[in-house]
């Protein structure tokens, strides 16, 4: 299952999102449509932590 919730890092709207792995991912709730290498038209969530200021807090180091 996937929700609405918020980034405690920069407030934005998240989704969470459930990979194939099973691991729960946050990614911007807005939904993108995008083009594969193949040529696909797909739409999907851009991974929050590419987006937010603050997503370091998202990697281990
Ligand atoms: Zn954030």
């Amino acid at each position: 299952m996937s929700g609405l919730a918020k980034c405690k890092g920069c407030g934005r709207e998240i989704e969470w999102i459930k990979t194939p792995a099973g691991k729960a991912m946050p990614v911007d709730a807005e939904v993108i449509t995008i083009v594969t290498s193949k040529g696909e038209v797909v739409k999907g969530h851009i991974p929050h932590w590419a987006t937010c200021p603050v997503a370091q807090q998202f990697k281990k180091k």
